[in-house]
């Protein structure tokens, strides 16, 4: 649970401090006032990264040299405090004093969901943006898959690299065969992980969205290129081999996990092609509440960020989405308070940007 934040010629802030109530946050500004910027922030206490961009300049105050962020969070009931040296050329991460060298030193990590307008694009956009999402999710739940999917694109890069590179069809098939062993080995271990995650995710989703929606039936389904039969390793292994020489012509690897999609449908339309904008926000509210439910059975403590999504759900889809999160911290941007005050009770915090000020439950000052 966040607890406090502060920010130091971090985007459009010279200095910020914010603290934070342990169930909802409102953050309250018109446009451009810096609410996205505080959602990032807090975004990068969980990630070590932005979920705008990768470079470190873009982050620091335009004409200033670097920029800083502490956070408190408490893991477990334990109070951790997270620094972020922001400098153009990288960061510095520390955690209680202690510098991070690796992400994977980052225990007792603060876990957030973000939930943000470009999310969309995770349903309308192209199969590699499906992908990174789940691979994301995957990876926050079995940390090790990470490892297995950046092994597998390295000896992917290797294989294209040789198939680029050697004109001769004799070596270039000895050596493309000290790659392919490998590659079957870790693609069918990130096929059947991704497989077995997608049905969980489906069962949840499915049942998600059924009550968000009044009785949609969604699902989502782990498409492979290869026909996967129930012996995974066989199967694929006999479809990567057998497509060799077409890979050899066209210099680049055509199947494996590195071309797979996620097919997502309601009521066996794809969702990309029929569904409504409307159907597409509840459809990803329903994978994001399900991504929560997820990364809530192995971290009870979990934050949700929700920027510039609320205000453009209905009224119905507003309650429920509030009731499945009352029992966690959510912190969300608002533009207009109009389109929160009939549906929450007086325990939240008022974070209103423009002028500074922090209210809770609508009195000033406790
Ligand atoms: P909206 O309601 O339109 O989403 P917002 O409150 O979320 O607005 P932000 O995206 O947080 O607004 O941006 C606030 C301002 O921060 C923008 O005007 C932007 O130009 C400015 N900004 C972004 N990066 C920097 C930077 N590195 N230095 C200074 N200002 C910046
Ligand atoms: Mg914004």
């Amino acid at each position: 649970m966040l607890k406090s934040l502060k920010l130091v010629n971090f985007r459009s802030f010279s200095k910020l401090y914010l603290k934070f109530h342990p169930k909802k946050n409102i953050i309250l500004a018109s446009n451009a006032k810096g609410k996205s910027n505080v959602i990032e922030a807090i975004y990068m206490l969980s990630f070590l990264k932005s979920f705008r961009t990768e470079r470190n300049h873009e982050l620091i105050k335009f004409g200033c040299s670097s920029s800083y962020a502490s956070f408190e969070y408490l893991y477990s009931d334990i109070l951790n405090r997270l620094e972020i040296s922001i400098e153009p050329k990288g960061k510095l991460v520390k955690q209680n004093e202690k510098m991070l060298k690796n992400v994977k030193d980052y225990t007792q990590k603060f876990e957030a969901v973000l939930f943000e307008p470009f999310d969309l694009n995770i349903l309308k956009g192209a199969p590699a943006l499906r992908r990174k999402y789940i691979d994301s999710i995957i990876t926050r739940i079995s940390p090790s898959y990470r490892d297995e999917l950046l092994s597998y694109n390295k000896v992917l890069m290797n294989r294209n690299k040789a198939l680029k590179m050697y004109r001769d069809k004799n070596s270039l098939k000895a050596v493309l065969k000290s790659y392919d062993a490998q590659l079957i080995t870790l693609g069918a271990a990130l096929i059947e992980k991704r497989k077995t995650f997608t049905e969980n995710f489906n069962a949840i989703c499915k049942a998600i969205h059924n009550d968000l929606s009044g009785g949609e039936d969604l699902s989502i389904e782990y498409k492979t290129n290869i026909d996967i039969k129930a012996d995974i390793k066989k199967t694929y292994e006999e479809a990567f081999t057998a497509n060799i020489d077409k890979d050899i012509d066209r210099k680049s690897t055509a199947l494996g996990p590195h071309r797979d999609d996620y097919l997502i449908t309601i009521a066996e339309n794809e969702a990309k092609k029929f569904a409504s904008q409307g159907q597409l926000r509840t459809v990803m509210l329903s994978m994001k509440l399900s991504e929560l439910k997820m990364i809530r059975s192995f971290q009870k403590d979990v934050t949700l960020l929700l920027d510039d999504v609320f205000s453009e759900l209905d009224k119905s889809r507003k309650k429920y989405l509030l009731d499945a999160v009352s029992d966690m911290q959510v912190i969300f941007t608002l533009q207009d308070m109009d389109d929160i005050k009939d549906l929450i009770d007086d325990d939240y915090l008022l974070i209103k940007l423009e002028t500074n000020e922090m209210i809770y439950g609508g009195r000033n000052g406790r």
